[in-house]
């Protein structure tokens, strides 16, 4: 496929998942086993068998269309997701998290059918919600405490090779900005290459856009806190994969436990799948209030989602009214 038709492509898949749409649909005659193999990234294309003749529309992973991790072969060994758990926690972090039994981070692979190929060559965890993988801190961090709180999650990251992402080209881990006693937090989805370059969240194009939505809701950036599912930048901009957000996502649960945010801003779908723990639309998810870590959270758009279809800031700017309501926020006075 040609460079230009490929970006086209793949802009398209991006703008669809980021309302949430994670499942697409090749129409026609079924491909032969070969180019379904090719499309799936498959590594045996035996392991992938061609539908039923009759079916007319063939399923496709939206994970075809952009590469994913590299080949195992090339690797450092990865230790098993099910045998990752939450990360100790830090001294100065009420003991809650090593206190209780930590949930699997992701849900075992569904058991696979002989009559459904695709579920049998490709089993994508399902999420789980944070609020499953650990029971609520008993105590709150002491406001004082909290700078050091963070510091300590981050010294445990240390120069994190806990999974794929470590191996694609990162430059620094963009651990989270912002006021660790902060009422309103926003999650991301991952670092783009300016995050990448800096070590920080939200720095580029869709940074200045959030920047913006924070300041018309009358707060300073330094007033909130910033962070993502995961902290190392997918190659190519890609969707963060399960194994990936899993093993990332704990510390961004622990950084959440420490703020202990008032509401939570999910920004975009991939956000609001881990942090909620459900693979849904984002207009199924928009317009009702949701909970994280006995926090309230909001799901709206992606920044640059906004910037890639402007109309739909009237309706971010509805959600983000809502989070004033909840916040009792003034808006920026107009100039
Ligand atoms: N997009 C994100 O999801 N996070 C960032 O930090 C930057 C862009």
């Amino acid at each position: 496929m040609a460079v230009e038709a490929t970006e086209q492509l793949r802009a398209y898949v991006e703008y669809l998942r980021d309302l949430g749409i994670h499942e697409f649909y090749r129409q026609g005659d079924p491909l032969p086993p070969e180019e379904q193999a090719a499309l799936l990234g498959a590594v045996a294309p035996t392991q992938v068998q061609a539908p039923p003749v009759s079916a007319a529309v063939t399923a496709v992973r939206p994970a075809a269309v952009v590469p994913a991790v590299p080949p195992a072969a090339a690797m450092p060994a990865v230790p098993p997701a099910a045998s990752r758990v939450v990360p100790p926690v830090p001294p100065s972090v009420p003991a809650p998290l090593s206190a209780a039994q930590p949930a699997p981070i992701s849900a075992p692979p569904r058991a696979a059918s002989p009559a459904d190929p695709l579920e049998s060559s490709i089993a994508i965890p399902k999420p789980v919600s944070f609020d499953q993988l650990v029971a609520l801190p008993a105590e709150r961090v002491a406001p004082a405490a909290k700078a050091d709180a963070l510091q300590a999650i981050r010294t445990e990251i240390g120069d994190c090779t806990r999974c794929p992402l470590a191996y694609a080209g990162r430059h620094n881990i963009v651990f989270g900005d912002g006021d660790p006693n902060a009422r309103l937090m926003f999650v991301g989805e991952g670092p783009g290459a300016d995050e990448d370059a800096q070590g920080l969240p939200f720095v580029g194009k869709a940074g200045q856009l959030l920047n913006n939505m924070i300041g018309a809701m009358g707060l300073k950036r330094e007033q909130v806190y910033i962070a993502n599912i995961v902290k190392c930048r997918p190659p190519a901009n890609r969707v963060p994969e399960p194994v990936e957000a899993n093993t990332c996502s704990p510390f961004l649960l622990q950084q959440i436990d420490v703020i202990q945010p008032q509401v939570i801003v999910a920004l975009g779908a991939t956000a609001a799948t881990y942090l909620l723990g459900i693979r849904q639309s984002l207009a199924s998810l928009r317009g009702s209030w949701h909970s994280c870590r006995g926090a309230k959270v909001v799901v709206t758009y992606h920044p640059a989602f906004l910037l890639r279809d402007p109309r739909q800031k009237g309706e971010a700017w509805k959600d983000l009214q809502r989070v004033m309501v909840e916040l009792e926020l003034k808006p920026m006075p107009k100039a």
